[in-house]
């Protein structure tokens, strides 16, 4: 479902990523640790397309960016609709619903018929538990129920991948088992996923596999019990040894 080779990306002299090479199986959760400044956030963004790499190849189903060469504008936004994004920030319309919320992208990106959306978004509230909230404003939310609407506005757009960036990081601790129970779900409907995330117990229970990344590179990557278990790598028992 992605692949990506040879991801690079250089804010004027500092280069964040040095190299990614990475593939996702269709329906795989793959979850993205690693210390502060690592490079994880910049990676997801660079998926789709928030950040433009500086060079590498982007494929995601049957789509492909080559960043090796120049890129017309006119293929992000097709690019940029195979992937949902949910952000630490939750980033909803104030001066819309929730409803609203999820409305909005099937409704002007897509020019979808409103009235099947309108059903589409109540379903999409309905399943992250939020039926009895569909007309109220995100001030009226928690934080866990806003990064909710969050993630039903990014499934509205039909996503065939969803990006989570830190999506529990801002929640009080009491918010965020509610937050991963929905990830959780769309996960076990198969759902292809990467997600960048300090929540190990989320890491253990919920990816197909771990990313380590460190300095702009992965460092290591297996299956959680391998790499919480027994890591191979130096630089990856040391940050483990220091969160755990
Ligand atoms: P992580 O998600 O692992 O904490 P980030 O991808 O957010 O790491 O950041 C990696 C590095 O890139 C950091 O040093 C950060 O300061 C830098 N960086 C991220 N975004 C920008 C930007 N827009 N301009 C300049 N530097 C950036």
């Amino acid at each position: 479902m992605i692949s990506i080779k040879g991801l690079h990306k250089q804010f004027d002299q500092l280069e964040v990523l040095k190299g990614i090479d990475l593939e996702v199986e269709k329906g795989k959760v793959v979850v993205v640790i690693g210390p502060s400044g690592s490079g994880k956030t910049t990676m997801l963004r660079c998926l789709n397309i928030l950040e433009t790499p500086t060079s590498g190849v982007i494929h995601i189903e049957d789509q492909s960016l080559d960043f090796n060469k120049p890129i017309s504008k006119r293929e992000i936004p097709p690019f940029r609709r195979l992937t949902g994004m949910v952000f630490q920030s939750y980033n909803l319309f104030p001066h819309m619903t929730a409803l609203e919320n999820v409305m909005e992208g099937p409704v002007t990106v897509k020019k979808n018929n409103k009235e099947e959306v309108r059903k589409k978004a109540v379903q999409l509230l309905t399943k992250v538990g939020l039926g009895d909230k569909l007309d109220y404003y995100p001030f009226q939310l928690s934080g866990g129920q806003q990064q909710r609407v969050g993630i039903a506005r990014a499934l509205a757009m039909e996503p065939k991948v969803m990006l989570f960036d830190e999506p529990t990081s801002a929640l009080d601790p009491e918010l965020v088992g509610e937050v991963l129970k929905v990830m959780k779900d769309l996960a076990n409907e198969g759902m292809t996923m990467v997600v960048v995330t300090h929540e190990m117990r989320f890491a253990k229970e919920a990816a197909d596999e771990v990313l380590f990344m460190d300095g702009g590179v992965i460092i290591e990557r297996g299956k959680p019990e391998a790499i919480f278990s027994s890591p191979k790598e130096e630089r990856t028992k040391q940050f483990l040894s220091l969160i755990q």
